[in-house]
């Protein structure tokens, strides 16, 4: 099966889960550019103090701190056999800074999960989590206390980058950004296009069959 790979999709549209299974399956690492992100922020270092005040506001973060970290991973010893890119590119500078970098050793095979707005609106502007890490949907899986987690009692909260207005804006930048680099692949013949509506199985499921008959 192919070995590089690149995951795109909106945001809560399931690439993290796909990505880790995945890699998983084939043995090689998952690279999250915005797990990377996270962590940066969290350790507060120079590049994730940068970063923080672009990802609060629901914005992307500049293509050179993005593909400065990413390509630094890709040059570590566990990529040397594959990856599995998730979410990154997402814009066209982006992809052809990967391309560069790798030098013809680029994708071999680049998914979008499609999953329509109002699917994305229920995911990820419905999620709550409570301190310890439960996680809630506010349509699929409410507490049965509002703000309260079921399990710990914990009050219950959204992310900052999940408020209404933000989930809104963050589809429309993913639409405008992300759109030419599914016609920069499509134009290299690696682009994939899955259904990414239903359980987390059945998109797995229906990908795989695409990787093994790509
Ligand atoms: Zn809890």
């Amino acid at each position: 099966m192919l070995r590089r790979l690149v995951i795109l999709g909106p945001p809560g549209g399931g690439k993290g889960t796909l990505a880790a299974r995945l890699a998983g399956r084939l043995g090689v690492p998952h690279i999250s550019t915005g797990d990377m992100l996270r962590n940066e922020v969290a350790g507060s270092s120079l590049l994730g103090r940068r970063a923080h005040d672009y990802m609060n506001a629901g914005r992307l973060v500049p293509n050179e701190l993005v593909t400065e970290i990413t390509n630094r991973r890709l040059t570590e010893p566990d990529a040397g056999d594959g990856w599995i890119l998730d979410g990154f590119p997402r814009n066209l500078t982006q992809a052809r800074a990967l391309d560069d970098a790798l030098a013809g050793l680029g994708p071999q095979a680049v998914v979008v999960l499609e999953v329509p707005d109002k699917e994305v609106v229920i995911r990820i502007g419905g999620r709550l989590t409570c301190p310890r890490g439960h996680v809630y949907n506010l349509t699929r899986s409410p507490p049965r206390a509002p703000g309260i987690c079921d399990i710990d009692g914990e009050q219950l909260h959204q992310r900052e980058d999940a408020a209404h207005d933000v989930v809104l804006e963050r589809i429309a930048i993913y639409k405008r950004a992300t759109t030419p680099v599914f016609d920069y692949y499509y134009n290299e013949g690696l682009l994939y296009r899955v259904d990414g509506m239903g359980a987390p199985d059945e998109v797995y499921g229906r990908v795989i069959k695409v990787l093994e008959n790509p």
